[in-house]
């Protein structure tokens, strides 16, 4: 019998967050994204993915030569971010009269009967390179190397490389880190961090999509919930779903208070 979330004839989209989803917990995967279930989530952790959403679309509209004058002028702390990265990377928003550049842009690809799918929030190709340019509204928490091992600097380089002309070692990815706001009169200015692509770096990617694509293409077949993590690996600790689970002692200190999630576990509401 087809799930009920299956459709027939549709083919599952997979983006980055259900690659890291996936990789970590199969049924974390299932709950999120095939069920759609919905957590509690903390006020201030809704109110800064509020302010992210709100940044990217204010780029998205400046970007697209639409009037954000009024936003900005509404929105000091919204206003202060959006100029200091204009005036921290002038180079990402002149015209490029010999390439391509486009902000949200998408890109799909059909691998192993799913679609692998990536939203660039700003894409600039160029004859022979090209970058790949994604804004974070939080404070550069994460180092190079950690970076360039999430699944979104992964898939997104493979994506282009994919669905372009362009050899691996002509992409790189780009993240801008900015300020969101804070009680601080200074908040630290905006701060970037680039990871190059290799063929090698490629190989390894294609592999783990064909080894997790599979995974999932087997665990669909069966007539039973996608299997949960082992509860020792630590990940049920910051899950959402631990009570779902029943991995709930785990999630609730002694006084019973809610572990809520971080901030970089939360999604980026797509515009
Ligand atoms: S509580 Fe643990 S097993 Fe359950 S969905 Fe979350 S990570 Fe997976």
């Amino acid at each position: 019998m087809l799930r009920p979330y299956l459709r027939p004839f549709s083919m599952l989209s997979l983006t980055q967050g259900h690659l890291r989803l996936l990789e970590i917990c199969p049924r974390r995967y299932q709950y999120t994204y095939l069920e759609h279930h919905t957590v509690p989530t903390d006020p201030a952790v809704l109110e800064r993915q509020r302010w992210g959403t709100e940044f990217h679309r204010v780029m998205q509209q400046r970007d697209l030569g639409l009037p954000v004058d009024d936003v900005l002028q509404a929105d000091a702390a919204l206003g202060a971010a959006v100029n200091g990265l204009l005036a921290a990377a002038p180079e990402l928003f002149v015209p490029q009269p010999e390439g391509f550049r486009q902000s949200e842009h998408r890109r799909t690809l059909t691998f192993n009967g799913y679609a692998l799918t990536a939203i660039y929030d700003l894409l600039i190709v160029g004859p022979t390179s090209a970058q790949i340019i994604d804004w974070k509204t939080y404070q550069r928490p994460t180092e190079q190397a950690q970076l360039a091992k999430e699944w979104q600097t992964r898939l997104y380089l493979y994506l282009l490389v994919e669905t372009s002309h362009l050899a691996p070692e002509q992409v790189s990815m780009t993240y801008w880190f900015v300020a969101p706001p804070t009680a601080q009169a200074a908040p630290a200015p905006p701060s970037s961090i680039t990871i190059a692509y290799t063929a090698t770096q490629h190989r390894h990617t294609e592999a783990d999509l064909q080894r997790l694509t599979d995974q999932l293409s087997d665990l669909l077949a069966m007539e039973a919930d996608l299997p949960q993590v082992e509860a020792g690996q630590g990940y049920c600790t910051q899950c959402p779903f631990a009570v779902r689970c029943q991995r709930s002692s785990e999630r609730y200190g002694l006084e019973g208070s809610l572990v809520l999630p971080a901030i970089a576990d939360i999604a980026e509401v797509p515009l």
